[in-house]
């Protein structure tokens, strides 16, 4: 079979692996894109999708080879290093051509008061005693908070956690980040005096960075991991590119 009728494998889980489905399934490219069914409504993606872990690197080159994938994409979160330590293995392991979709970190601006740290065990650490904190990280990052009994937390996420969340003080906002005023209109009436969130990068989340910048509220910042990095490309269009010069 010609490369270009093989299909391109997506590693998902990101607004950018969604718009690239879409994008190659549009120019005739047959993609399987793959989640590993953390979230349970993921919405709409164009192409073939699959759901669940591969069973390791191993198990990902064994997919490859079996499934005749013509192109490995990594296009999952920035902070998802585990599969992309695999994605890299199976493709040096089956030869398959391989790019990693990451979109680019948020860069501090003058007027951002940012601490910076490299890992949630740091940002515990980083928060003044008595302060009033939003916590905009996913369920499985809040345990290191629970040591904190001198802080009040408004933990925010999307789907309700499926087990109590262990914090000693706080409240869940069930809700998604709105646009600059409304996060700045959410930080001023719960009267939070710092952020802790992610690097993720990319517009969705970004509100509240411009938000707290805005309100002189400093945000405690925890840094993407470091780690080797293959061929990495900052945006669909890019990627895109680089399909149809590597497969025509
Ligand atoms: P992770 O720690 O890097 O991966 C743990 C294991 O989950 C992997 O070894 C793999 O299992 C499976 N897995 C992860 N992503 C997969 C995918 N796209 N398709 C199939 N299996 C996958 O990942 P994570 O941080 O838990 O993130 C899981 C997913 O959520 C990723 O797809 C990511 O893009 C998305 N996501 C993550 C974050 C985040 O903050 N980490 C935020 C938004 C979205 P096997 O070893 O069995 O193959």
């Amino acid at each position: 079979m010609p490369a270009s009728d093989r299909p391109v494998l997506i590693l998902g889980g990101t607004a950018e692996a969604v718009k690239l489905a879409a994008a190659l399934v549009a120019l005739g490219y047959r993609t399987i894109s793959s989640l590993a069914g953390r979230t349970s409504n993921p919405g709409r993606i164009d192409g073939d999708v699959r759901t669940g872990g591969f069973g390791g690197a191993d198990g990902l080159a064994a997919y490859i080879r079996r499934e005749g994938i013509a192109l490995l994409v990594d296009a999952t979160h920035p902070f998802a290093t585990q599969i992309s330590d695999n994605a890299r293995a199976a493709a040096d392991a089956t030869g398959v051509p391989f790019v990693r979709l990451e979109r680019p970190d948020w860069q501090r601006k003058p007027g951002d008061a940012w601490t910076s740290v490299t890992s949630l065990e740091e940002a515990v650490c980083a928060i003044p005693a008595k302060a009033r904190i939003l916590l905009a990280l996913g369920r499985q990052h809040i345990a290191p908070f629970s040591r904190r009994s001198d802080v009040y937390f408004v933990v925010r996420m999307i789907d309700p956690p499926e087990t109590p969340l262990d914090l000693h003080d706080f409240e869940l906002e069930l809700s998604k980040p709105g646009k600059k005023d409304e996060e700045a209109a959410f930080l001023t009436r719960k009267r939070l005096t710092h952020i802790v969130c992610r690097n993720s990068g990319g517009a969705a989340s970004y509100a509240k960075i411009a938000a707290a910048r805005e309100l002189g509220l400093p945000v405690i910042m925890i840094e993407r991991p470091h780690r080797p990095t293959g061929h990495t490309l900052p945006d669909t269009s890019g990627v895109l590119r680089f399909i149809e010069e590597t497969l025509g």
